[in-house]
């Protein structure tokens, strides 16, 4: 990065969201930014998750960007690697390399009062801009448990998230940790080759029929030659999802037919009762994220495969104990515990307006409006932010109505004065905007009430939808429509607008700025 690079927007993440945000800025006519990433390459949870089994569980032409169809998807759920094909090649055909910073960690971004803008220190360089769109994943940084003595461990540790693909584990006792959605594509891809494999299980999953299959080469060349029909494949799957959404956020009597089907999943796999017992979940399906495997069942059901149904509470040496009392032997330790979710790991970096850190203003909880400007924060915009998870949905749906977000809130920023200017010599034009806290409270009462009656408040689970206080603050309680109708146009009248203090010539570098209510 150039030494002091000052640009209009300063994009965090090159994942879908970062990616996304890039294309959408050039299509704004937006050229002076930059997107900043840690890693070496772009693809975010598509680079790093490269584990056995790898794929998405959302169909791949849903589960892809509107603007970029793909008519070449191999499979109707397709693995990591042709997804991170996919962003690579979204980088290369929408001109997006230049803007590219590579190995450039976001260490921290402060607003600077007085001169309206961010100032970013990065691993390599810091930058100022004026508009921050951070997308650093929701499901971007491993959570491994602190587990007593696994320190003590002498054999191979890692979690699903940064796979070692050096290590061996051929003939290996080896002990998956977690059931989520992870866990159940490694353990059916990694079974036939380890010696013997122990699942950690704190509580079983609800699984689905997946009907994955390969999509045929006729498809393909339809689609690619009449490629309304890939879009038409899309709307359905999109409308399919669409009606299942109340299924969620409405209360429901009594077990029904997707637990039945769910069990009768389970039956035809597991014939022994009493594994088939410890596979039963007891909490409602839908409460945690439903996981879709045709394999997961048969895999565990083998007679070289453990379920202990109980978490991994100690390792003593290569002994690993459950919370139960159980005692197993291994070799590696596989860690599918997910992610730092509920507790973003860039809030800890990010100083707002009055000193604060992003993470000490959501210390009771994540809180945004409409998923994406947090108060303090001016000029900050989070994809995938606060209460914009999506329980059966593809996360594309979510990402692209954040766009049209940020690109009207540019827009916005346009027609009150504001423009790109060159890091702070110029502060004539110069404008943000912050998110009113009763705009914010308002977002999250009505987000927090309807959120009530939902499988996830009401279904007897514990998930990572939510917080330490059990807060739903990742999932958002209604339809992708519903969504985009909200996030289609900022309203003003939930922003302060700030401008630079105008009396005397040094006034500007005061730490007061002129706010302004625009009703
Ligand atoms: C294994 C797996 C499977 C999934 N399957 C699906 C699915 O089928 N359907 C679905 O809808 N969703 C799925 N998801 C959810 C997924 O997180 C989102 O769909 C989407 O990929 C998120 O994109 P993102 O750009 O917001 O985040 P990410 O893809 O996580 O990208 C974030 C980027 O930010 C970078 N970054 C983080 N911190 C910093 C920093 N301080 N400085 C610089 N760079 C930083 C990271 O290196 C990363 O490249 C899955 C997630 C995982 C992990």
């Amino acid at each position: 990065m150039d030494r002091n690079e000052h640009v209009r927007v300063a994009v965090i993440g090159s994942g879908f969201g970062g990616l996304g945000a890039a294309v959408r800025l050039r299509r704004e006519g937006v050229t002076d930014f930059v997107v900043l990433e840690r890693a070496g390459s772009v693809g975010g949870a598509w680079r790093d998750n490269s584990y056995p089994g790898c794929a998405c569980d959302i169909p791949s032409h849903l589960y892809s960007f509107s603007f970029a169809p793909n008519p070449d998807w191999p499979r109707a759920f397709s693995g990591q690697r042709h997804i991170r094909a996919y962003l690579e090649k979204v980088a290369d055909t929408f001109g997006l390399r230049p803007h590219l910073r590579l190995n450039h960690e976001v260490l921290m971004a402060r607003w600077d009062r007085a001169a309206l803008h961010w100032e970013i220190e990065t691993s390599r360089g810091t930058c100022t801009a004026e508009v921050v769109v951070s997308a650093t994943g929701p499901l971007s940084d491993p959570r491994v448990p602190g587990i007593p003595g696994l320190d003590t461990f002498p054999g191979k540790v890692f979690h699903s998230a940064r796979w070692d693909h050096e290590y061996d584990l051929r003939g290996k006792r080896v002990a998956v940790v977690g059931t989520g959605a992870s866990a159940i594509q490694i353990v059916p891809a990694i079974q036939p080759e380890t010696g013997r494999l122990t699942l950690f299980q704190r509580t079983p999953p609800w699984v689905l029929p997946r009907r994955d299959r390969a999509i045929s080469r006729a498809e393909r060349r339809l689609h690619r030659a009449v490629p309304i029909t890939g879009s038409v494949r899309r709307q359905l799957l999109w409308a399919v999802r669409e009606l299942q959404v109340t299924f969620f956020t409405r209360r429901h009597g009594g077990p029904g037919l997707v637990e039945r089907l769910a069990k009768a999943h389970l039956a035809r796999a597991v014939k022994d009762p009493g594994l088939r017992a410890r596979l039963t979940p007891s909490y409602r399906i839908g409460c945690k994220r439903i996981l879709l495997s045709d394999t997961y069942y048969p895999a565990l059901a083998r007679p070289d495969v453990d379920v202990v149904a109980s978490g991994l509470a100690q390792v003593r040496g290569s002994t690993l104990v459950a919370a139960d009392g159980t005692e197993t032997e291994a070799d590696a330790i596989v860690f599918a515990t997910g992610f730092h979710v509920t507790d973003m790991p860039i809030a800890e970096r990010v100083v707002g307006a009055d000193g604060r850190t992003l993470a000490e203003a959501w210390r009771d909880g994540m809180e945004s409006l409409r998923g994406a400007t947090a108060a303090g924060f001016p000029n900050w915009m989070t994809i995938i932010g606060p209460n914009t998870g999506l329980g059966n949905s593809s996360m594309i749906l979510v990402i692209e109505s954040q766009l049209n977000y940020l690109a009207d809130y540019l827009r916005k920023l346009d027609d009150l004065g504001g423009r790109g200017s060159d890091g702070g010599a110029d502060l004539a034009g110069r404008v943000a905007l912050d998110a009113r806290p009763s705009a914010v409270r308002a977002w999250n009462h009505r987000v927090q009430e309807r959120m009530k009656r939902t499988v996830w408040s009401t279904g007897g689970c514990t998930s990572w939808y939510l917080d330490g206080k059990g807060r739903n603050t990742t999932i958002w309680p209604g339809t992708t429509a519903e969504f985009r109708r909200a996030t289609r146009e900022v309203d003003l009248a939930e922003y302060d607008v700030i401008r630079p203090f105008r009396d005397g010539p040094d006034d500007a570098t005061t730490s007061v700025n002129e706010r302004e209510v625009v009703r």
